[in-house]
């Protein structure tokens, strides 16, 4: 580990040093090409290189079945809830469960492409805890059920993905994946499409990730851009028009980082979801122990990535914010929706940097309380 402060922006968050340090060292001259990634035509064969690494490395790390193809987009996650009804609605009705302030805004874009029903909703609980799958009013007709299953803003997430087959519907699942992507695996068996932007815990902003089964390719609306057409875009291998192309140099970079990572037998995303487990403990711990924090998600659906969390006496949040950018802890602040502090502790944040925000709160408490 290097001497930078430790990172607690939510998105775009914190990366791997190592990686930063590779492309930095790659920057001029990328593998003796003479050319910066950024300069390269994304046709080329080094570009070419970099993009098919990318794609095999993330394949690997999330164990995507070979029927799902791999889409590199821009657009976002905003993008992504225009471009996933232009894709797959056809024009009829989706179902949305809504579980804070990412799937709301999902389920109103919708509305302007499909029938945008409300299957359930946990606003009533202020999106504290996730609303029980058995009472989901899926209806019968739905083109796709969308869930965002890790919520960045209330810090509420998914542990594990609903059978929506059980639970009476046959609709394929959409997940937006965009702040726990790449932090525990996947079961694809449950899932039809799954999107997140890259800027949390894969690379920097501007690329978006699209893991699409192949049934659900062809369905497009004719409103649809080509350049948002799924099977425009995979039938293109991601190149039907100019990719993010550092943005999938840095992303394949990280994906090298993360099948590097061990955590006794386990590697990759098996390995970061231990430790990422571990990170969550200690601090949901701590604040749970301490009268002087807060954090309200329900115990069973808090967010590993994503830790929100109000001081008792909210008059000490400036002094708690100032203390913390000295101590080396940066932006803890809240969302300005919420309040109070977010620590977000992707991937890239090591057990130490968490170790070090702890020892900071208890401090912090033994000197204001
Ligand atoms: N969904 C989730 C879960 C997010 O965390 C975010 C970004 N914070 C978005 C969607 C929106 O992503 P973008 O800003 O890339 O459009």
């Amino acid at each position: 580990a290097g001497t930078r402060p430790y990172n607690f922006s939510a998105g775009p968050a914190a990366m791997p040093e190592a990686v930063l340090q590779r492309a930095a060292a790659e920057m001029l001259d990328w593998q003796g090409s003479g050319m910066s990634v950024m300069e390269m035509s994304h046709r080329g064969k080094e570009f070419g290189a970099i993009c098919t690494q990318a794609e095999a490395d993330i394949r690997t790390l999330l164990a995507v079945p070979e029927h799902f193809h791999i889409l590199f987009m821009q657009g976002g996650g905003l993008g992504e809830n225009a471009i996933v009804p232009m894709n797959l609605s056809r024009g009829t009705a989706a179902d949305f469960v809504i579980t804070g302030s990412w799937s709301i805004k999902s389920q109103k874009e919708a509305q302007r492409y499909c029938t945008a029903n409300i299957a359930a909703s946990n606003a009533g609980d202020h999106h504290t805890r996730l609303p029980d799958p058995s009472t989901w009013q899926l209806s019968k007709n739905a083109s796709y059920v969308h869930l965002c299953t890790n919520e960045t803003i209330n810090g509420i997430e998914f542990q594990q993905l609903p059978d929506l087959a059980a639970l009476g519907s046959d609709a394929p699942l959409v997940i937006d994946f965009s702040s726990h992507v790449a932090s525990r695996s996947v079961d694809w068996r449950r899932v039809g499409l799954a999107f997140g932007g890259a800027q949390k815990n894969l690379g920097p902003a501007g690329l978006t990730l699209v893991i699409v089964r192949d049934d659900l390719l062809g369905h497009a609306l004719e409103i649809c851009p080509s350049a948002f057409n799924y099977k425009i875009v995979a039938d293109n291998k991601s190149m039907y028009n100019t990719p993010p192309t550092w943005g999938i140099y840095m992303a394949g970079l990280t994906f090298q980082w993360l099948l590097q990572q061990t955590e006794g037998t386990l590697t990759g995303v098996a390995a970061m979801e231990q430790r990422n487990i571990a990170k969550a403990r200690l601090l949901y711990d701590f604040i749970d122990a301490s009268p002087f924090y807060v954090n309200k998600i329900d115990p069973g659906c808090r967010s590993r990535m994503n830790v929100p969390f109000f001081l008792a006496d909210e008059s000490r949040n400036d002094a708690f914010l100032a203390g913390a950018r000295e101590a080396g802890l940066l932006q803890l602040k809240g969302h300005k929706s919420v309040g109070g502090m977010r620590a977000s502790i992707y991937n890239a944040m090591p057990l130490e940097g968490v170790q070090a925000l702890v020892s900071y709160m208890r401090e912090f408490e033994r000197s204001h309380a």
